[in-house]
């Protein structure tokens, strides 16, 4: 059957190891923020260094929230699903975030293209993403062009082009580090979780940039296994 119910132990050791750090750190980080708090009460010259102090200990509960929600272990689901469905629904999803940026997404996807083999949640998990991480590339908007395509015979790729700030060249390698974030308010973990995504799917993820061009990032996916067509 092309439906399979898969769980990798080996992640839900890591994940359940994970999550149970990222659980204890969560209460003395309340216990702290209430002292922090009751000080900031108490008034004194160092209120200011009290604010910076709670913002940072939110800036922690925060990391460790998303990171309690990638270690959660999960069941994947591998299903043979429509690249287009996929796509437009995810973008659906974005546009109102994209629109209040003023970036326009735009998409061309390939007629008849073979179903790919995925859990639909995680795959449309990586292009948010991927996404949000163009629409932030773009503070004064822009567009961004995704596009899906026959890589080969047993190959879709999936195409996402920006034309922001891109990234320095040396710093292309540092992609994927977890925490690594160039950003106020980043966490770092989103291409992490990507890469790992793709990986679980027997998929590679390419990432190229020019700084002030743009980013273009260039998925691979395996197509469903007994619902390939050959090429024509
Ligand atoms: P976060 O978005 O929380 O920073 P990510 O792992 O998604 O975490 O991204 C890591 C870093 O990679 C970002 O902070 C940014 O510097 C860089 N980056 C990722 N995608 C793009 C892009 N499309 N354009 C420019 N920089 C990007």
């Amino acid at each position: 059957s092309e439906e399979m119910l898969i769980k990798s132990e080996k992640l839900s050791i890591v994940g359940q190891l994970a999550a149970g750090v990222a659980h204890e750190i969560r209460n003395p980080l309340t216990s702290l923020k209430g002292f922090v708090q009751l000080l900031q009460m108490k008034g004194n010259e160092f209120n200011h260094y009290y604010e910076i102090m709670l913002s940072e200990l939110d800036r922690i509960n925060f990391i460790v929230s998303e990171f309690l929600v990638i270690a959660k272990p999960q069941a994947v689901l591998f299903q043979p699903k429509d690249v287009k469905e996929v796509l437009n629904s995810t973008i659906a999803l974005l546009n109102s975030q994209a629109l209040l940026n003023n970036v326009e997404i735009s998409s061309s996807m390939e007629d008849n293209l073979p179903p790919i083999h995925c859990d639909e949640n995680q795959i449309k998990q990586v292009c948010i993403n991927i996404l949000n991480n163009s629409i932030d590339a773009m503070p004064g908007g822009g567009e961004i062009h995704v596009e899906a395509l026959r890589q080969s015979e047993h190959e879709i790729a999936i195409i996402f082009k920006d034309f922001g700030v891109g990234i320095p060249e040396e710093r292309l390698p540092r992609l994927g580090e977890p925490f690594y974030t160039t950003k106020e308010k980043g966490t770092g973990l989103g291409l992490m979780v990507s890469y790992r995504i793709i990986e679980n799917h027997h998929g590679t993820m390419e990432i190229q940039s020019k700084i002030n061009q743009g980013t273009t990032v260039k998925m691979i996916l395996p197509v469903s296994k007994g619902s390939s067509p050959p090429l024509q």
